[in-house]
């Protein structure tokens, strides 16, 4: 079931396929709500994001950031304009399409971490293995390699509850590295973490970024986790302004 047409991070970037960006945002709106009491959170956002690119999205709270992020990754769709990750528009994907895609090529990291507070860490990152009806054997190596990816190679009987923010954040890139997805999406991972642990999460970000050639968009007014990126694209009232 895995995807063996996906270039990997060493294929040439001349050729065409590849050179087609992973993401591409084209004017995108939004708003919530009708008329007078609309809130217009993105009023016509658009950039690109090529693979294996790590790309920080900058902004303030309110800019847009996480509707934008819901957009991209097919949990809600845009008013108007268009979004085509990978060569697929995603308005053109029925509901189903959108949950296999979801379930499939994309990872998510939240800042609140959203780990399951029954299962282990192990039982958490292979959640998405279950979903997919990976055999178990399949699924217990990759858990282990998964676990071990993200420096907890010992901690895979334990509780959320028993671990730390950081390790908890861990846990969770894990997870979203579950089914190899194409494109990772991170909104505020860092958020409800200290400085110093924050960082070793944004540079575990960066690192598996590299090391398992996925791209990755990150919703973030983290300084420290910007210097890492290799490109920012700001946000400012839900337009994007790029630096
Ligand atoms: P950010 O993630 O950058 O803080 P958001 O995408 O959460 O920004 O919010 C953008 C704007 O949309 C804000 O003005 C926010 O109040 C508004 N907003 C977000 N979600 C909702 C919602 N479910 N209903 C109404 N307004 C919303
Ligand atoms: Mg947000």
């Amino acid at each position: 079931m895995t995807d063996n047409t996906r270039p990997g991070p060493g294929a040439a970037l001349a050729d065409d396929a590849s050179a087609e960006p992973m993401l591409q945002v084209e004017d995108v709106h939004h708003s919530y709500g009708t008329g007078a009491g609309a809130v217009h959170a993105l009023r016509g956002a658009s950039f690109a994001v090529r693979r294996g690119e790590l790309v920080a999205l900058e902004g303030r709270s309110g800019s847009g950031k996480t509707t934008l992020l819901h957009m991209i990754g097919g949990l809600d769709s845009p008013r108007t304009g268009r979004i085509v990750m990978d060569g697929t528009d995603l308005s053109a994907l029925s509901e189903s399409e959108l949950l296999d895609l979801r379930r499939d090529r994309i990872g998510f990291v939240f800042q609140s971490f959203g780990l399951i507070p029954i299962l282990t860490a192990a039982e958490n990152v292979g959640v998405p293995l279950r979903l997919r009806r990976a055999e178990p054997r399949e699924r217990e190596e990759r858990v282990a390699l998964l676990l071990a990816l993200v420096g907890l190679a010992g901690h895979g009987a334990q509780r959320p509850a028993e671990l730390s923010g950081g390790q908890q954040q861990r846990v969770a890139i894990a997870r979203a590295l579950a089914n190899r997805p194409a494109l990772l999406l991170a909104d505020e991972p860092t958020g409800q973490l200290d400085a110093a642990t924050g960082l070793a999460v944004m540079e575990l970000l960066r690192a598996v970024v590299r090391s398992e050639g996925v791209t990755a968009l990150v919703a973030t007014h983290d300084p420290q986790l910007i210097d890492l990126a290799d490109r920012v694209v700001e946000l400012r009232d839900g337009v994007v302004v790029e630096k």
